[in-house]
């Protein structure tokens, strides 16, 4: 295919003058220009200029068959001819929705068997929080109206899943959070655990649980909700401690777990889902993202047989969105389960590639500038530090170092986020060894040009 576009000069000048981004500080944009990506095959993007760049974040965590499958494409275009759009409002339903709720009851763990589609994590999120509240309004307890999550969690950017989430940043502008949110301390040992053990640690961030549900009462308690491994908070992967005590009190409680694996399901800790690696059994699974490996937007809330009982013999659930199971996104998201599945690509990315992978970033560990690597499946990060022994923070203000080493990544043709002074991967599952290499080596580069 031949690309056929404005100069990228031309191109950045309108972007600047008329595209709001997500996420990004406009004006800084405007002076720098956007890098603009103009297709993609595998893990590489190519940019307007022609440049060939690894692409280390999966687009956002979420491209996890990789970029270029065909068979993606085609399914879409056959749905759209067939059947664009219809609605699964009002006693309607159509293929793909009822052929996809049927997979993901049959793939998603424990007796999560019913699916609530959503247009993307965010109101995903929104979905669970209106549930859970409803559902204890028909057990016939509604001053269940509290939900507990964690600071630096991720549930999305949305009015309720800003709040649900512990980003300080977002919880700054426009009102969140909403009431009846609150919010516990993150299990990240390496930056908060001091001298205490991982063990100790893990267990004394889940008793913080207990605590909270204490202070507020626990007959006002409805859910905890958080991710088995925090994303976008840093790679947070919690001491194995942690996962075993936070259900222990759920359960000593009644309180519902929601579990979010927008990120961490469809194969990116190396298992289909996040539970399964963390040993958790969810009342609520939160989809996204991976789901059609980010080829169209799609959300699911899948939901216990428990839960799904009381919503469904309740009043009408009055909840729901336009593109609540749109039939394009549910096909796509389909063949994309098929692919994880019929390729192996999970099974090999878990077995294969995981292991590989593991070895070549903890060993970045001995870069002058990296106090710490972690990593779960296909997903890591490293901590910047001018200091090993003491974890010093740099004196610049916070994110400022991730920040140079994410642009000299970027120079060197490979996309890392980062997240403060940590710099993350979470590649697209297909990833080759050699490309692991290809991968490292740009990472190192960086570093040294970091420093
Ligand atoms: N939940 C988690 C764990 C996420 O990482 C994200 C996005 O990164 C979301 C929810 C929000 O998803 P979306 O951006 O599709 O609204």
């Amino acid at each position: 295919m031949q690309d056929n576009h404005l100069p990228t000069a031309e191109l950045q000048a309108l972007d600047a003058a008329h595209h709001m981004h997500p996420f990004t500080f406009g004006a800084e944009l405007a002076e720098k220009g956007a890098r603009i990506i103009t297709r993609a095959k595998g893990v590489w993007l190519t940019d307007s200029e022609g440049e060939e760049i690894l692409d280390a974040m999966a687009g956002l965590w979420c491209v996890n068959v990789g970029y270029g499958r065909e068979e993606l494409a085609e399914v879409a275009a056959r749905q759209m001819k067939q059947l664009p759009f219809y609605n699964t409002f009002f006693q309607t339903s159509h293929v793909p929705a009822i052929m996809l709720a049927k997979k993901l009851a049959e793939i998603a763990p424990g007796d999560l068997n019913h699916v609530f589609f959503n247009g993307s994590g965010s109101d995903s999120n929104d979905t669970n929080l209106r549930m859970v509240r409803h559902y204890w309004d028909l057990k016939g307890q509604p001053e269940r109206f509290n939900v507990i999550s964690r600071w630096n969690g991720y549930h999305g950017s949305t009015m309720g899943g800003g709040s649900l989430g512990g980003m300080k940043g977002i919880h700054a502008q426009g009102g969140l959070p909403i009431p009846g949110i609150h919010h516990i301390d993150q299990p990240d040992w390496w930056s908060e655990g001091g001298d205490m053990s991982p063990e100790d640690f893990g267990l004394a961030r889940a008793q913080q649980l207990e605590e909270k549900i204490l202070e507020l009462g626990p007959e006002t308690v409805a859910a905890f909700i958080a991710e088995p491994v925090q994303g976008a908070g840093g790679v947070i992967v919690p001491p194995a401690t942690y996962w075993p005590e936070i259900q222990r009190i759920v359960k000593k409680y009644d309180i519902l777990l929601i579990v979010d694996e927008v990120i961490t399901g469809f194969g990116r800790t190396g298992n289909w889902f996040g539970s399964e690696t963390m040993g958790i059994t969810p009342d609520i699974m939160t989809c996204a993202k991976g789901i059609t490996s980010g080829y169209i937007p799609l959300g699911a809330s899948i939901v216990s047989d428990k839960i799904a009982k009381v919503i469904d013999e309740g009043d009408e659930f009055a909840h729901g969105y336009t593109y609540s199971g749109h039939p394009v996104a549910c096909a796509v998201a389909l063949e994309n389960i098929r692919l994880l599945e019929e390729e192996g690509i999970v099974e090999r990315a878990g077995k294969e590639i995981a292991p590989y992978l593991k070895e070549k970033w903890e060993a970045l560990v001995d870069h002058p500038l990296v106090g710490e690597a972690r990593i779960v499946g296909l997903m890591g990060s490293i901590a910047l530090t001018p200091n090993k022994a003491t974890r010093a923070k740099f004196k610049a203000p916070g994110g400022t170092v991730g920040y140079i080493c994410r642009e000299r990544c970027f120079a060197n043709n490979l996309v890392m986020r980062h997240v403060g002074d940590r710099m993350i991967i979470s590649p697209p599952l297909t990833i080759t060894k050699a490309e692991v290499d290809i991968l490292i080596e740009r990472a190192r580069k960086s570093l040294d040009e970091t420093l």
